[in-house]
């Protein structure tokens, strides 16, 4: 009946139709594995809740200064107890990922300190936090000074090279669990631990902190090994329901040093109005491991599809993955328009534009986007992006439901030449 009404109904060609059918109906098992993972993380989600006594009265609004904010202590709390630390800041005044990873390591380097990146160059946004990319008001600015190693062919950490580096005792290390425009593989919890190991034996007192962006409940495990965890609400952990926001989770130390940073010293995470959004951000998390298993449904399907389709796609379909993202080589330039002039035209929101590559702020090179998104940029829904350049690789992401996330895939198929 899906098939047949996106044809009778939505113009999709009857062979693209018909492919992608097939190939789902390959898929059962890897989807059954996946509402295993989803499964395991409600419970976990709903146990945080039900500890912290999560209660009606927590739904209430604040203003102002926000002091004694309940449902913001209560949110922090149930974060907190997820993710296995001693606290949590989780905030709609953190504005993206890339804020929360800013507070983080603003909060916690001064001038002299040297940060880490132990498994190559980090996200594109951090470019410019940092100062890799030369940018006012970076950390390079404040004396901060940067250094990485790069990850092997196999894309897996350099453990050699990592000791020789923390022989410079840097006061930070950060590690991104995802893959974010790169090729490489995304990093399972068990692997950052292992990374983090490494660390700790060898510089005890550098302070560990993971971009977890687009990883939060794809597996049953999260890196909580490290000092710091920081990531997005218009990613996984919102559930697709947050309007925005961010968290900052880890010791308690780093933690209000970040609440520091993103207030003022002095004020760190006892000032914040939750400004209505509690009630919000909460059930956002709530729903956050049922809209990730559609995401990461949507992400195995693409890869068989266009693996099928003669594309080299990371990771292959049957891969044990570690977030949501799913990267697809297209090859060309037309390919990557066609793939999301796909995914905008299954979009709920601005289905009748068509995306066009753009500067970013915080990204070198034209990226084109697209997303028609309830929330602005929210990428745990169906969207794809992809920065102009060699070898024109498409990240397809996201997908609130089941049904969705397959649309985009059909959607993006029919837009390439395919037989
Ligand atoms: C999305 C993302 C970020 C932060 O980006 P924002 O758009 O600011 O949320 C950082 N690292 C990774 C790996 C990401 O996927």
């Amino acid at each position: 009946m899906y098939y047949e009404y996106l044809q009778s109904h939505m113009g999709i060609k009857p062979h693209v139709a018909s492919f992608v059918e097939q190939t789902e109906a390959e898929l059962a098992p890897l989807f059954a594995a996946a509402d295993s993972v989803a499964a395991l993380n409600q419970l976990k989600i709903l146990n945080a809740m039900q500890k912290s006594r999560l209660s009606d009265t927590h739904f209430s609004s604040s203003t102002g200064y926000g002091y004694h904010d309940e449902g913001r202590e209560v949110l922090e709390s149930i974060f907190a107890n997820i993710f296995e630390a001693e606290a949590a800041l989780v905030r709609p005044q953190l504005i993206s990922g890339t804020h929360a990873l800013s507070a983080a390591l603003f909060g916690n380097l001064r001038p002299g300190d040297m940060l880490f990146s132990p498994v190559g160059k980090p996200y594109d946004t951090l470019e410019s936090v940092i100062g890799i990319r030369p940018t006012s008001g970076s950390l390079a600015e404040y004396g901060i000074s940067y250094s990485q190693t790069e990850l092997t062919e196999n894309s897996d950490p350099d453990y050699d090279a990592i000791i020789a580096a923390l022989a410079d005792k840097p006061k930070m290390a950060t590690i991104q669990r995802s893959k974010g425009y790169s090729w490489r593989k995304s990093f399972s919890p068990n692997e950052i631990n292992s990374i983090i190991s490494c660390i700790r034996n060898h510089s005890p007192q550098t302070i560990i902190l993971v971009d977890n962006c687009y990883g939060e409940f794809v597996s049953t495990e999260e890196p909580v090994k490290a000092d710091l965890l920081a990531g997005s609400l218009i990613k996984n952990p919102g559930g697709g329901i947050a309007p925005g926001g961010g968290y900052v989770v880890g010791k308690q130390k780093y933690v209000e040093a970040a609440a520091e940073r993103l207030t003022a010293p002095g004020l760190g995470s006892a000032v914040g109005p939750t400004l209505g959004m509690s009630r919000t951000l909460i059930q956002g998390l709530f729903m956050a491991p049922q809209t990730v298993c559609a995401a990461v449904k949507g992400a195995i399907l693409a890869a068989a599809v266009f693996e099928k389709a003669g594309f080299s796609v990371a990771p292959a379909p049957g891969d044990p993955r570690s977030d949501i993202v799913q990267a697809i080589k297209l090859g060309t330039p037309e390919n990557v328009l066609a793939f999301c002039r796909g995914i905008q035209k299954a979009a709920p929101v601005d289905s009748f534009v068509t995306p066009e590559p753009a500067p970013m702020p915080g990204y070198s090179h034209g990226v084109v986007m697209a997303g028609g998104t309830f929330i602005q940029g929210s990428s745990i829904e169906l969207s794809a992006d992809a920065p102009m350049r060699e070898p024109y690789i498409v990240y397809f992401q996201g997908g609130i439901t089941d049904a969705h996330s397959r649309t985009g895939v059909v959607f993006a198929l029919n837009e390439l030449k395919f037989r």
